[in-house]
């Protein structure tokens, strides 16, 4: 029953300034699958997904105790190289934020950084990575246009074949479709859920429906602290705590 493991969060405290966002998160987050981190606006969830890939080390004034391992090594530990820790992940935001450069520079730009040179192999890349994110009949005759030419919708998918193309092994996104329109965001979906044979999901969302949609695994926070995480079905149909209940039916948001 028990299925594997890709990043155990244990005892992770994150304080900004004096403010506590995390507190005592421990947590299994499992490999290949969909997990979503739900709970109302302003719980902690983009703290606790910017902890995960060190992104949280930009952040002035914070401070984190606690320890978050990814494929058994703590990425808190001193040492820890954070470009081997961040190259591991791909990250989609809120707001799709192609770079400043043609749709075909987009893809290659992380391979092109790892020093793939070859025009032929790059070429190979970007069709493959457009594909995977099925932009690429939408692209495929003006790969050399602006990217910023491109919809939200597309730019988005832009953005996910521009962090697959980095081969990461997690993928990470934050409300990876709140700004886009309904169909873009089924799009999307619909990509993750094929993408989850190969990569282990973490999104957050504030929206209950689509974590129902997508996710096989829930953790659900309120004023930075775990309330309960599972198996979406035993968490959709079973709930063990209060607040979650509430949360569900809609009690509190
Ligand atoms: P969520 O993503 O669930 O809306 P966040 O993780 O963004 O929540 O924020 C959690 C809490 O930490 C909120 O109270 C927020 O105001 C606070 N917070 C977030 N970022 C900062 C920051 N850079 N400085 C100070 N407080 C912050
Ligand atoms: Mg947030």
């Amino acid at each position: 029953m028990e299925s594997k493991t890709h990043i155990n969060v244990r005892n992770l405290n994150v304080f900004y300034e004096e403010h506590q966002a995390l507190k005592d998160i421990t947590l299994d987050i499992p490999d290949k699958k969909i997990t979503a981190i739900i709970g109302p606006s302003g719980c902690g969830k983009t703290t606790l997904l910017k902890s995960l890939n060190r992104l949280i080390d930009l952040t002035e004034g914070v401070k984190v105790s606690g320890s978050v391992f990814v494929d058994g090594e703590n990425i808190f530990n001193p040492g820890v190289e954070v470009t081997h820790i961040r190259k591991k992940m791909g990250l989609l935001s809120q707001r799709p934020c192609p770079l400043p450069m043609s749709i075909f520079d987009n893809v290659a730009f992380g391979p092109r950084i790892h020093g793939i040179k070859d025009k032929k192999e790059l070429q190979n890349i970007v069709e493959h990575y457009l594909k995977e994110t099925s932009l690429w009949d939408d692209v495929k005759d003006r790969l050399h246009t602006s990217a910023s030419k491109l919809s939200i919708g597309q730019q988005q998918r832009l953005c996910l074949s521009r962090c697959l193309a980095v081969e990461p092994e997690i993928i990470l996104g934050d409300e990876p479709t709140s700004a886009l329109d309904p169909q873009s965001s089924l799009r999307i979906e619909n990509r993750f859920r094929v993408l989850k044979d190969n990569y282990t999901i973490v999104i957050v969302t504030h929206i209950l429906r689509q974590a129902k949609r997508l996710a096989d695994y829930i953790v659900l926070l309120y004023c930075g602290e775990l309330i309960e995480h599972g198996p979406a079905q035993e968490f959709f149909e079973n709930p063990k705590e209060k607040l979650t209940k509430e949360y569900i039916s809609g009690v509190i948001s």
